[in-house]
């Protein structure tokens, strides 16, 4: 059988520096307002990364600052300059273009809002360098349910059969829905540590990588050993993380077979599957 490697994204903070984006549209509403240029500590903590609801982020600013505007003024205003502020680095272009020359490929895995991630993925060209993606809300589950990288898998053209797992990465820096569902799922993983140590218990990424080239540098070079977890090797250019298999029991990813980890008990609430629908990937 013809092998296809397939090599998996996050989105925010792994192809797009959307925290840079959020700064800076936080920095014009502070200039906007007339606002403390000290508060975009503030905007920077109440963000979580991306991953507090807009509608919570945005209606403690109303509050804090008394503002006459609607949530809904205030969400248009938050989406408008997240649109002018993204992009994507000529760099991480450039280690897209990379991958697919060896033979890759490439997939957008996004937790996210279908209508936001979107506009981000075309808005920045991402769209004609990728094969497919999947956003969690028009999938209707989420990272770090295995189901949504098997739908990203058939969406790029790679059935996702017993034998998909052995050939397939994941990059990203949220640990606990990229990494954690890499592991869960069978994926080797490169985690984009952005200068933080490892904090999670119970699973481990194969790989982590200072940024999005060095990671997907990582990747082509293991492609070598497919089926195999890499092992550290002195002069390597990365840090190559525990291998998850002396931290919990698993299956061989090459088996194909699903592996069984601590991970796999202990999910966040937030992270359980929504429905086991199928939606036709996203067009245009
Ligand atoms: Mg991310």
């Amino acid at each position: 059988m013809q092998r296809m490697p397939l090599l998996l994204f996050d989105l925010d903070n792994t192809l797009l520096p959307r925290d840079a984006a959020f700064r800076a549209w936080a920095q014009d509403f502070l200039d906007e307002h007339r606002l403390p240029a000290g508060d975009l500590s503030w905007f920077a903590a109440i963000d979580g990364g991306g991953y507090v609801p807009r509608s919570t982020v945005l209606g403690a600013a109303k509050r804090r600052y008394g503002l006459d505007h609607s949530l809904e003024f205030l969400l248009a205003h938050y989406r408008r300059g997240i649109n002018s502020h993204i992009h994507c680095p000529a760099a991480h272009i450039q280690a897209l273009h990379s991958a697919r020359a060896a033979g890759w490929t490439l997939g957008i895995v996004s937790n996210g809002n279908t209508r936001a991630q979107l506009e981000k993925i075309r808005r920045t060209g991402l769209a004609p360098l990728v094969d497919g993606w999947v956003i969690s809300e028009e999938a209707r589950c989420v990272k770090p349910d295995p189901q949504i990288f098997e739908i990203a898998a058939e969406r790029c053209g790679v059935p996702p059969t017993h034998e998909w797992t052995s050939h397939t990465w994941m990059v990203g820096d949220h640990a606990p829905a990229d990494i954690a569902g890499a592991e869960v799922t069978g994926l080797r993983s490169v985690w984009l540590h952005h200068g933080r140590p490892w904090a999670e218990d119970g699973y481990r990424p194969t790989l982590s990588a200072a940024g999005l080239p060095e990671a997907v540098g990582l990747v082509l070079t293991a492609r070598n050993a497919p089926g195999s977890r890499p092992h550290q090797r002195p002069g390597s250019r990365g840090t190559f993380a525990t291998p998850a298999s002396s931290l919990a029991p698993r299956t061989s990813v090459a088996d194909g077979r699903h592996p069984v980890s601590a991970a796999a008990a202990s999910f966040p609430q937030q992270y359980a599957t929504l429905s086991t629908a199928r939606p036709a990937a996203p067009t245009g």
